[in-house]
């Protein structure tokens, strides 16, 4: 029996006035789990006029007024943290055990970084040249701010904007792919709990009409876009001018060089390519490993792929679940066929897997000797794909890398520490970790691109959902 959810405008509960659904068919079971209102026009300037009140009202309140708000709403997440990861599992795919349940911890994370940090948020005291003037700056919320967000972590991506919204006086309205919006729907039932005000946060799903219509929207002051680089453009094309955070698509390159720890290497590369199923930003997208090791590195990849167990993500020893949705998985198999066409060969897997309730699940594959020309490795894959490239030596690893637009996190295995920071200093990537895997993250780390993927995180968070304020007095002209 499919759910009939509902939208979140205003602090209410409501169908819209749309008339038009969306049917929600699960990748894991194939089956129609639930239907998703869709929004007018009409709801989106509804949900924009409360979202303006909201911000209006929050302005005033204080740092540790806000950052309690924050810690209210973790506190109302705990509880329903099964449930939120159990749907999450059931419209995303990913395995319940091994990746949801910890996504959901990872979503009360932002809130509880976003208390802390509120509170030091602070302006500064500017020096004046006229003795008379005295100016200080203080962070003031941007406004209301449309987060647009992706479908692969369909609860942590929108929370990186709500939280720190939030904490610095913001209204958030998100729109997530209509695909992907229940588990957040039914953790909007923390706002309520918490105490949020009424339009503070907002969550409309949809596709791409609705995202435009909220980019382009006049009462909607920045944009929070986390998804491909070919939609940010266009988002940027469309917004006018407005305030953004954008996190976009990467293409991960992992460098395996000729004195690194070969089976760590290895086991985190297959790692970084099947977790999530390879539908990750930071993706283990590329393996460029120098000559002098390559066949030792290829042999132990393929012996490490075993720990991608693909299966029904509800049973605790998958450790790799179906695709989410067939565009993601048809780009896969094109991908492929092109590689091989070039030459590559396929080492582990290759394609759809037989025998499950949809044609979503799909093996986990190593390619190797994959041209550089190939699809498979000039675009990001977004699937459970490790393509092997190979460079003669070090300069040439850094070289393949950089070719790349899309720099958003790289490793690097070394077991030198001269060499590491050799690496660090060459590759254009938002990221480098040294020995681990490029899906390595924390909620509070510095987090986006170079080479023209993001304009990413800053340090804490925070200043990025303010505008900076600077207020002069004059002591000499007073009555
Ligand atoms: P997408 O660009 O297709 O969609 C992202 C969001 O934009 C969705 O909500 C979608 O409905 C909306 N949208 C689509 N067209 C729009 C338009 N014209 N105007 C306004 N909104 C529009 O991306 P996706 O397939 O959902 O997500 C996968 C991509 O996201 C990958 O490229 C991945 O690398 C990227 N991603 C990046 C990060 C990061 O932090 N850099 C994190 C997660 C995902």
């Amino acid at each position: 029996m499919a759910e009939d959810l509902k939208l979140y405008i205003a602090g209410e509960w409501t169908e819209g006035t749309g008339n038009e659904f969306h049917k929600l068919i699960s990748p894991v079971t194939g089956e129609h789990i639930a239907n998703v209102p869709l929004a007018s026009p009409a709801d989106i300037d509804r949900a924009v006029a409360a979202a303006r009140t909201a911000t209006e009202d929050m302005r005033h309140w204080s740092a540790f007024e806000r950052a309690d708000l924050c810690l209210r709403i973790a506190a109302a997440i705990e509880p329903l943290e099964e449930e939120i990861a159990r749907i999450q599992t059931l419209e995303q795919g990913k395995p319940y055990q091994a990746e949801s349940l910890d996504d959901i911890a990872e979503a009360n994370q932002y809130f509880y970084n976003a208390a802390e940090d509120a509170k030091r948020l602070s302006g500064e005291v500017i020096p004046t040249s006229d003795r008379h003037k005295r100016m200080f700056t203080f962070r003031r919320p941007v406004g209301v701010w449309a987060a647009i967000t992706p479908w692969n972590f369909p609860v942590t991506i929108p929370l990186e904007y709500v939280g720190p919204g939030l904490a610095t006086g913001n209204a958030v309205i998100v729109k997530p792919p209509e695909f992907t919006s229940w588990a957040l729907l039914k953790l909007a039932e923390a706002f309520d709990e918490a105490g949020v005000p009424k339009g503070a946060v907002s969550i409309i799903p949809g596709g791409a009409s609705i995202g435009e219509h909220l980019v382009q929207h006049a009462g909607i002051d920045a944009i929070g876009f986390t998804g491909s680089s070919a939609t940010g453009k266009k988002i940027v094309a469309q917004m006018g001018i407005k305030r953004s955070i954008m996190e976009m698509s990467g293409n991960g390159p992992t460098i395996v060089t000729a004195d690194a720890n070969l089976e760590a290497a290895a086991s985190l590369a297959v790692y970084g390519a099947y977790y999530n199923a390879g539908q990750v930003c930071c993706a283990t997208e590329r393996v460029i490993v120098v000559d002098q090791v390559r066949d030792e590195f290829v042999e132990l990849a393929v012996k490490a792929s075993t720990a991608a167990v693909l299966g029904d993500p509800f049973d605790d020893q998958t450790t790799m679940g179906p695709l989410n949705n067939e565009p993601t998985a048809a780009k896969v198999d094109r991908q492929l066929a092109d590689a091989l066409e070039r030459g590559a060969n396929v080492l582990v897997g290759g394609g759809r897997a037989k025998g499950f309730p949809t044609d979503l699940y799909y093996d986990f594959t190593i390619v190797d000797r994959v041209p550089e020309d190939s699809s498979l490795s000039k675009e990001e894959s977004f699937g459970p794909v490790l393509p092997i490239l190979t460079a003669s030596d070090d300069e040439e690893a850094v070289a393949v890398a950089n070719r790349s637009n899309l720099g958003l996190q790289a490793a690097v295995f070394t077991s030198s520490l001269a060499k590491a920071f050799w690496y660090a200093d060459r590759i254009r990537s938002g990221t480098v970790v040294v020995n681990d895997s490029t899906d390595f993250w924390e909620t509070f780390q510095p987090f986006g691109g170079a080479a023209g993927t993001d304009t990413g995180w800053g340090r804490g968070r925070l200043e990025e959902f303010t505008d900076l304020q600077t207020v002069v007095f004059d002591l000499k002209n007073v009555k």
